[in-house]
């Protein structure tokens, strides 16, 4: 058991484990995308460790890049609106991989993608570390996905509860 802040989380899936299975995805992009030159996008802060790990796996020629997503009350009834920070590669023609740490709701990326496709890339798919199908609302699906899991909150390998436990190099859920 370990302690974040007020709350207490016990192991839930171990670094071997995590390891492991992104090994296969990497493996999977590396086969899918060889000679494409594939453009990951990673979407800070939480995606940074999954990215890195990643991306080390590819033995493919690969860019990497990361950006952060802001999100706030826009005017029109479609409400919030998510735009990008530090997004300065041309993606004209590229063969875009998206990188999230989790997907929840699923908003975050259904608001964001729409913005990927408006610079015209070649494809855009989308890698996450982990995918709460119970929580799903939007229209989004993970093309790699290492892990599903069930809809309660957890913390490590990039996730943070209030900005702590992103170090922590195995995953743990919040006990009951
Ligand atoms: P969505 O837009 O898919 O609903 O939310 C995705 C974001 O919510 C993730 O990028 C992450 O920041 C946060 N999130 C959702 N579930 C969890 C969780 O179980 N643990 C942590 N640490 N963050 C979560
Ligand atoms: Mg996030």
């Amino acid at each position: 058991m370990i302690k974040v802040h007020d709350k207490t989380f016990v192991p839930f899936i171990t670094r071997e484990d995590i390891q492991k299975r992104v090994g296969e995805l990497a493996e999977m992009i590396n086969e899918e995308y060889a000679g494409k030159k594939p453009l990951l996008i990673g979407i800070l802060n939480g995606s940074f460790i999954f990215a890195a790990d990643l991306f080390r796996g590819l033995t493919i020629e690969a860019e990497i890049s990361f950006i952060k997503l802001v999100s706030y009350k826009g005017t029109t009834s479609t409400g919030n609106v998510v735009t990008a920070i530090g997004m300065e590669e041309d993606l004209h023609g590229r063969h875009i991989i998206i990188v999230e740490d989790i997907i929840d709701t699923g908003k975050t990326l259904s608001s964001f993608l729409p913005e990927i496709h408006h610079r015209n890339p070649a494809s855009v798919k989308i890698a996450t570390f982990l995918s709460k199908p119970e929580a799903l609302k939007y229209d989004i699906k993970a093309d790699f996905n290492a892990f599903n899991i069930e809809n309660k909150f957890v913390v490590g390998y990039g996730l943070d509860y209030d900005g702590l436990g992103r170090n922590l190099p195995d995953l743990f859920i919040l006990s009951e």
